[in-house]
C-alpha cells in the first residue's frame, strides 16, 4: 500500500507535509498536476511557477522526497479543439470550446483523472484544513486529511508557511491561484491578465473566436471584456464607475 500526498502548492497542503513528519504518518510519494494550457506554456502564471520551482527545493531538503509533476495525455488547448462525437451531443460534430461554468470538462480530463489514476489503490492525503467542514464529505478511508486528524487550521497552516518561506504568490499579490486560461475568473483578474501577459491574452482571444461556447455563462466572450478594457485605457469608460456592459455595445471604439 502506497501513501501519498496531493499537494496544490496552496499554504494548506504544504503545511499538510509538515504535519505528516511531525507525526510520522508513512509518505512515499509526493505529487502535484502541473495543467498545460499548450505543449510550451504552463496553466499557472509565472509567479507561480518560480514558486514551485523554490518550494520543489524546500520540500526535498526537508522531507527527502521530491514532487513528481503530473500532466495530463492533453493539454487545455488539445481538449479545446477536440471534435465531439457523443451521438446524443447537441454539439456532435463541433469541437468543445470553452468548458461550461457548471459541469466543466476542464477540471476532471486535466486534473482530477489524472489524479485518480496514480491515486488508484492507495491512501492519499489532501490539504482540508480543521477548520473547513464544508469540505469533509471528500475525506474517506482512502482519502485522509493529516490537518484534520491533528487539528490544524488554515490560519496555523499559512503562519506556518510564512515562517518557511512558503507561501505562495496567490496570497500575497493579485497573482490568480488555478489556470490563467479559467471562466470562473473575476473581471479584475481578467483585466490583470490583459495587461501584464498580452501573449497569454492574444491566445485566449483567438480561443475565442473559434469556441462554440461562449467564455461566461452569461454570453459574454472575450472580445467583450477586451473591447471593455480597451475603453478604459482610453478613458472613454472609467473602471471605477458601476458598469454596464450596455454602455459598451452603444459607444464605437
Ligand atoms: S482552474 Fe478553471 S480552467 Fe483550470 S481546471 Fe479549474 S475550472 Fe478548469
Amino acid at each position: 500500500m502506497q501513501y501519498i500526498a496531493s499537494i496544490s502548492y496552496g499554504k494548506d497542503s504544504l503545511a499538510m507535509l509538515e504535519v505528516i513528519k511531525r507525526h510520522c504518518l508513512p509518505l512515499d510519494r509526493i505529487v502535484h498536476v502541473e495543467i498545460m494550457a499548450t505543449k510550451d506554456i504552463p496553466a499557472d502564471l509565472p509567479p507561480m511557477m518560480e514558486f514551485k520551482k523554490k518550494a520543489d527545493k524546500i520540500i526535498l531538503d526537508k522531507y527527502g522526497i521530491p514532487v513528481e509533476h503530473l500532466t495530463a495525455s492533453h493539454t487545455y488547448e488539445e481538449y479545446f479543439y477536440y471534435v465531439c462525437n457523443g451521438k446524443k451531443s447537441r454539439n456532435r460534430g463541433k469541437i468543445y470550446g470553452f468548458p461550461l461554468q457548471k459541469g466543466n470538462w476542464c477540471n476532471s480530463r486535466l486534473k482530477v483523472g489524472v489524479l485518480d489514476k496514480v491515486q488508484k489503490g492507495a491512501i492519499c492525503y489532501i490539504g482540508i484544513a480543521a477548520d473547513e467542514p464544508r469540505r469533509f464529505h471528500a475525506l474517506s478511508e482512502t482519502k485522509r486529511s493529516p490537518l484534520v486528524e491533528f487539528g490544524w487550521t488554515e490560519e496555523m497552516c499559512r503562519a506556518w508557511c510564512e515562517s518557511n518561506d512558503l507561501l505562495s504568490p496567490i496570497y500575497t499579490t493579485a497573482a490568480r491561484g488555478g489556470c490563467w486560461f479559467c471562466h470562473n475568473q473575476s473581471v479584475e483578474q481578467l483585466r490583470l491578465l490583459c495587461k501584464n501577459y498580452p501573449e497569454y491574452w492574444a491566445l485566449l482571444l483567438k480561443w475565442d473566436a473559434d469556441s462554440p461556447v461562449s467564455f461566461k455563462g452569461n454570453g459574454h466572450t472575450v472580445r467583450d471584456f477586451d473591447k471593455r478594457f480597451s475603453m478604459e485605457e482610453q478613458g472613454i469608460i472609467s473602471k471605477d464607475k458601476k458598469f454596464h456592459w450596455k454602455d459598451i455595445n452603444k459607444t464605437p471604439l
